[in-house]
């Protein structure tokens, strides 16, 4: 079956850098809509209800409004490209092939808000990323409606392209804006949040790559055509990346809402080798697993939740019967100890430890305290970290272990 590349992912619009295709197409006509009447523009992404496609499904318009309403001044547009995290591709495709509905989905922003600074922040081991989002920045600095928006802004408008450090703790937002002023990507707790104090202590808004790229299409064809996209109570479509034991892994762009059931056989091709479905690690490998019983959920982030799990960045990790539990959960948790900036020695250490144990388990040198030791570790550690990554790392350890304990005990020392 073909995908639906309903809006992101169209043939059409894949063009790369070249400005003037993109404009052929259609592009452009989002922000020239919204520079009719920008004091619209947030309602307008209220009504489409536009969530964020990076993490936790907030609210686009609840992120802009704050930063709109800010005393004038700098304020700062963030476009978040650094995806690290394993199982995702989605944020490069779009910068790649499409980075102009990025670029204008971030102007769009900048007009919501007044905003004069526009950064795209891109991940340098993505090369390809980097050297086309460059040209196609160059392009925009050329284009009437660049100046257009510094207008309406009231100031020179800056529009650049920053290189992220690369590690998978830069791509948190706080530390997108240690980078972006040239320190090291430490995150930092909130509040202040970034709204408040972000760049240099200047109103900042931080968005995914893939929620920018959404703003075009709902400023051109308004709120409800992206409601009619997605299905039941969820709005607009959802990028999938689709990997681990199935037929046909790739990004798909679905309507919001489609079911996991329908995303892993219909479009994913169904299993490997003809084996069982056993899980998913649903939005990266931070989240509670979702299992057999949940194929029936609905992939959009109010469903997920409502099974104790989250739709994040939409990457969907398939696992068959026949492939462990352990071992995979063994490799994130790895990743996520390597990936600790340091500064809380509970995420330090305790991620090490997490690490250490689902080794020893994973390769049957595990024994029953062992897993008393995981348990413990996930009960202290949540919340002692500056960040998500330490909470995610323990749910991650905490669902395997409670749906699948037996995986984890067959592999214990007698
Ligand atoms: Fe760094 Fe971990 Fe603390 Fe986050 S929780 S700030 S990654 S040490």
């Amino acid at each position: 079956m073909e995908p639906l590349n309903q809006n992101l992912l169209r043939d059409d619009v894949r063009v790369g850098a070249d400005l003037d295709a993109w404009l052929a197409r259609g592009g452009g006509e989002g922000l020239a809509n919204a520079l009719e009447d920008p004091d619209a523009i947030i309602a307008r992404i209220a009504q489409a209800d536009l969530r964020g496609m990076g993490g936790a499904g907030f609210p686009t318009h609840r992120k802009w409004a704050p930063v709109a309403a800010a005393a004038e001044g700098d304020k700062y547009i963030i476009c978040n490209g650094n995806e690290d995290e394993p199982g995702t591709f989605k944020d490069r495709f779009l910068l790649e092939h499409t980075p102009h509905q990025v670029i204008e989905g971030a102007l769009i922003a900048a007009a919501a808000t007044r905003a004069n600074h526009v950064v795209l922040y891109v991940n340098p081991h993505q090369q390809r990323s980097l050297a086309v989002t460059r040209q196609a920045v160059q392009q925009w600095h050329e284009h009437p409606l660049f100046d257009a928006i510094g207008q309406w802004v009231g100031k020179p408008l800056s529009l650049r392209v920053v290189p992220s450090s690369g590690l998978y703790i830069g791509g948190e937002e706080t530390a997108v804006i240690a980078s972006v002023e040239g320190g090291f990507p430490f995150p930092r707790r909130k509040p202040p949040f970034p709204a408040e104090q972000g760049v240099f202590g200047a109103p900042t808004i931080v968005n995914n790559t893939e929620t920018l790229a959404h703003v075009p299409g709902i400023l051109r064809h308004g709120a409800q055509w992206f409601w009619d996209l997605g299905i039941g109570n969820a709005a607009g479509t959802k990028l999938y990346s689709l990997s681990g034991d199935v037929l046909r892994p790739g990004l798909y762009e679905l309507p919001m809402g489609t079911s996991l059931e329908t995303l892993v056989f219909q479009y994913g091709g169904g299993m490997l080798l003809d084996r069982e479905f056993k899980a998913v690690f649903t939005g990266g490998p931070s989240n509670t697993l979702l299992t057999r019983r949940d194929l029936d959920v609905a992939l959009d982030f109010d469903s997920v939740r409502q099974r104790s799990s989250r739709l994040g960045t939409g990457a969907m990790i398939v696992v068959s019967e026949g492939t462990s539990i352990v071992r995979k959960v063994a490799e994130y948790v790895s990743f996520f100890a390597q990936g600790s900036c340091g500064q809380c020695p509970s995420c330090k250490g305790g991620t090490f430890q997490l690490m250490r144990l689902l080794n020893r388990v994973d390769t049957g040198r595990g024994v029953r305290a062992d897993l008393d030791a995981l348990a413990n570790l996930c009960r202290i550690l949540p919340g002692s970290g500056r960040c998500g990554l330490i909470d995610g790392a323990v749910t991650v350890v905490e669902s395997s272990i409670g749906q699948f304990r037996d995986e984890y005990e067959a592999l214990l020392m007698a």
